[in-house]
């Protein structure tokens, strides 16, 4: 489990990340609201902890350019008391929210709690055109017939069937795929790609993975 810590109170910061770790979680922390939100677009949290009084870019702010593409839970940590702070957050897609100053105790439970909301919201399986991906068991089939990818093959296609119907492009697969940043050569993408379409296309009549000229690549149904 990764959670994100978006806080620019060091203590505060320090603390939690401590706490989280020594909880078995693994947690990344920023200090400014705008690599929060690079760091909350480029990379897979199952949870990000928000302060909402952030240098530059504000939690608010963040939580709304997060929200266009990503619905990773969050909890905002708010040393707001207002009720019309609190219903902001919870509009803006906040899954839930705690005043500072709190107990760790307290903080551990409600993420505990919005961890399994949110693995509760996870669809286990995603079919496409009879292109079925078993997302917890790891397992593809087409038309019912068993596919073995390789670990990486298996993570482009997840990513690809998840976001169906978007174009995604070669910069942003490299960076959740493959953890590299945008001066890579994303020529890497590419043959990834050729691989997996032939496993999961090139024998089958429909083709799902499909090139936009000049940005990227989607994965849907064409007719
Ligand atoms: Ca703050």
């Amino acid at each position: 489990m990764r959670i994100l810590i978006v806080e620019d109170e060091q203590k505060t910061a320090a603390y939690l990340c401590k706490g989280l770790t020594e909880n078995g979680y693994v947690v990344d922390v920023t200090a400014n609201g705008a690599d929060g939100t690079h760091l909350a677009q480029s990379q897979d949290y199952d949870l990000i902890l928000l302060d909402v009084m952030l240098p530059g870019v504000d939690g608010w702010s963040l939580l709304q350019t997060l929200r266009r593409t990503k619905q990773t839970p969050v909890l905002f940590l708010t040393a707001k008391g207002g009720v019309e702070d609190r219903v902001k957050g919870l509009e803006l897609g906040a899954d839930d929210y705690l005043l500072k100053p709190f107990a760790f105790s307290e903080l551990l439970a409600r993420v505990r709690s919005v961890l399994r909301r949110g693995a509760a919201r996870q669809p286990e399986m995603i079919n496409v055109d009879g292109l079925e991906v078993d997302l917890l068991r790891r397992k593809v089939q087409r038309d019912g017939t068993r596919i073995d990818l390789t670990a990486k093959e298996f993570a482009l296609l997840s990513l690809l069937i998840r976001r169906a119907g978007d174009v995604l492009s070669r910069t942003f697969i490299a960076e959740q795929v493959w953890d590299m940043n945008f001066d890579s050569d994303t020529n890497v993408v590419d043959v990834a790609i050729r691989r997996l379409r032939a496993k999961i296309d090139d024998p089958y009549e429909s083709k799902l993975i499909h090139n936009v000229r000049g940005v990227g690549y989607v994965l849907e149904q064409q007719s």
